[in-house]
């Protein structure tokens, strides 16, 4: 009998006969080969970096069939009509199947004409897992395996469950797969799941086509419009904090023609359907969405991430403006800050239910998010130092490395703010504490007498949106805190305020207003900025973002081509080609099905079902 071939022959064959990719990246021949071989494993790597065919090529290349526990079913029908694609035989199970069609799913496991099975935990443990047994089983994947950690946002309880396969399956290999970079979730996915002796297999969590930049918030509307505007005809998402903040900003969005839609957790199912749907739909559109807007979302082509309100760690920052550039394209995200949201996420925190313990560790990641807005640091690096990751180099294209803030000492217009808080008995919100600062003679001012305050005008020198980061900045530093009632009225901390007003401490101020900077365009990404580093290009854009303008009528009539195709079977345009391939397939015009294997992405599966169609949408471009 001839014996099977080492599995790094093996996997090779499947990456290029099915996936149509001439090499592994990064870590994904190590861990394909230690899954073939039958081992445990996690996988860390960001999103994009590739993690799918950690578990796909070993499914493929061992006996029997893959089961992949994946929390959400869009994801899932995205990966089987993705493989089906590829000539892979992959099923998905989960509550939304038509009874027939589970039937007929059941019976190909049975009969072991399944490469891959995709299920949802709860489907699983609620008796599948009984037909599992005397079946041929390659491996278990789970995916999205930070939802096991009670210390993340997207805890699944159902997924704690896992935690019974080693000991009813023993000798199937289990892989667990994330893109939280964290390491307590990673320590807790190991303990949950039971993998002792799995190898971990981190990549790094540099995202060099993503490009970061944080502004204080200084006018929502304009600052998001001026975002926006650089993005026309791109999908996008903008995050807010609260359900109703989604549908006003949509509504607004759209009422100024924007493709904008909200969503958030409390749609209506057929709402949410809808929403998702022209999402998935390849099209450009603005999702205005809460955190329930996210997990599972793999379309590739996400060109910005928007924060409106400052996410409550590193790891969920990390996470969210991942969602961008999964296709290595550049992608821009701007997160807008301001100190009423560190005062009000510092308030819910102390009132929340949590336990001691947990409410320090949420303290500790909510500091670090502040700190990482507030930094004049390579602001990419200071996230991934969030994770323990070093970088050499400061990553040249983020807000802080093309135009590096100017600090200047404000420790005098600090001191004088307090006063002001202090005099008006820490009973007023900031506008009017500027307002008397500014020597401004309003209704309220009046009324209060005080215009009659000896610091009243003192700082009528200054404009509005200076105090406004005097403000921002003695709100970071926790010397005032916002009441969370209606006024917002400021109050001191008294025991870090008083070095300030003794001038025993200094405060540094940002010199110009960072949105400035993008409002005139100089922060834009791209272009070379202030004359622009030389290193800020090349790395930062590891894929055209468009074609040369002869190939442009081809990628058009390839687009074209390919949202029929997509329309007909109903299935998302990137699940048949990604722009990537379409893009080098009309730079590159081959001109024969010979031609056309040797495109990276092009399987023999592929090749066979649209090879044709390709040549004649290249000959009519
Ligand atoms: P993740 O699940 O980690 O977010 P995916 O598995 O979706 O990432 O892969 C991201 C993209 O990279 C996909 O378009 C995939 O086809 C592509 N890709 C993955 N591995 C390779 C490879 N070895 N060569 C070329 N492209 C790859
Ligand atoms: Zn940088």
């Amino acid at each position: 009998m001839p014996s099977p071939p080492p599995p790094e022959v093996a996997a090779r064959a499947v990456l290029r006969e099915v996936f149509g990719f001439a090499e592994f990246r990064g870590l994904q021949q190590e861990a394909v080969t230690h899954v073939i071989a039958g081992g445990d494993a996690l996988v860390l790597m960001p999103t994009g970096g590739g993690k799918s065919l950690c578990y796909q090529v070993p499914a493929i290349c061992r006996r029997g069939t893959g089961i992949v526990v994946s929390p959400l079913i869009a994801l899932m029908d995205d990966q089987v009509a993705a493989l089906r694609q590829a000539g892979v035989a992959a099923a998905a199970l989960h509550s939304e199947l038509d009874p027939a069609d589970a039937r007929a799913t059941l019976q190909d496991l049975r009969r072991g004409a399944l490469d891959l099975l995709y299920v949802s935990p709860e489907r699983l443990l609620s008796g599948l897992i009984d037909r599992l047994d005397g079946l041929d089983l390659a491996l278990f994947a789970i995916d999205e395996a930070h939802c096991v950690s009670q210390w993340g946002h997207e805890f699944r309880p159902e997924y704690r469950a896992l935690s019974v396969l080693p000991a009813r399956f023993p000798g199937v290999p289990r892989i667990a797969l994330t893109a939280t970079a964290d390491p307590r979730t990673e320590t807790d996915i190991l303990a949950a799941l039971g993998l002792d002796r799995a190898r971990v297999f981190a990549a790094s969590f540099h995202r060099p086509n993503l490009f970061l930049a944080a502004e204080p918030k200084l006018g929502e509307t304009a600052q998001l419009a001026a975002f926006l505007a650089r993005h026309e005809a791109e999908a996008g998402i903008v995050y807010c904090g609260s359900r109703a903040r989604t549908e006003r900003i949509a509504a607004r969005l759209a009422e100024r023609g924007a493709p904008a839609l909200a969503f958030h957790a409390g749609l209506e199912p057929a709402a949410k359907r809808a929403a998702l749907a022209r999402f998935r739909s390849g099209e450009p559109v603005v999702m205005v969405a809460t955190i329930a807007f996210g997990m599972g979302i793999d379309r590739p082509d996400v060109r910005f991430v928007a924060h409106l309100d400052m996410p409550d760690s590193p790891e969920a920052y990390y996470q969210q403006i991942g969602r961008a550039g999964r296709d290595g394209g550049p992608a821009e995200t701007l997160l807008l800050h301001g100190g009423e949201d560190v005062a009000r996420a510092r308030y819910f925190l102390a009132q929340s239910a949590a336990s001691e313990a947990q409410k320090q560790s949420m303290r500790t990641r909510l500091e670090a998010m502040v700190a990482l807005t507030e930094t004049a640091e390579c602001r990419t690096r200071a996230l991934l130092g969030c994770f323990g990751e070093g970088l050499a180099e400061p990553c040249g294209h983020c807000d802080n490395c093309r135009a590096p803030p100017a600090l200047r000492d404000g420790t005098e217009a600090a001191r004088m703010l307090l006063s002001a808080v202090y005099r008006t008995g820490q009973m007023f919100g900031a506008l009017h504490v500027i307002a008397v600062l500014r020597g401004e003679r309003s209704e309220a001012v009046l009324r209060h007498g005080h215009d009659r305050l000896a610091l009243f005008g003192l700082g009528r020198d200054r404009p509005v949106p200076f105090w406004r980061e005097v403000v921002r900045q003695l709100i970071v530093r926790g010397a005032l805190s916002v009441a969370t009632g209606e006024f917002a009225s400021l109050t001191l901390d008294s025991e870090v305020a008083r070095p300030i007003l003794r001038g025993a401490t200094q405060v540094m101020l940002r010199a110009a207003s960072p949105s400035a900077r993008s409002a005139t365009g100089t922060a834009a990404y791209g272009g070379p900025v202030n004359g622009g580093p030389a290193r800020a290009r090349g790395t930062a854009r590891p894929l055209p973002a468009t074609v040369p303008p002869e190939a442009e009528a081809r990628f058009a009539a390839l687009r074209a081509w390919r949202k029929d195709e997509a329309s007909a079977q109903g299935v998302p345009p990137y699940v048949i080609f990604h722009d990537s391939v379409l893009q080098e397939l009309a730079t590159q015009r081959p001109a024969s099905l010979d031609d056309l294997a040797a495109v990276r992405g092009i399987g023999a599966s592929k090749l066979r079902r649209y090879g044709a169609a390709v040549l004649r949408a290249l000959a009519e471009g």
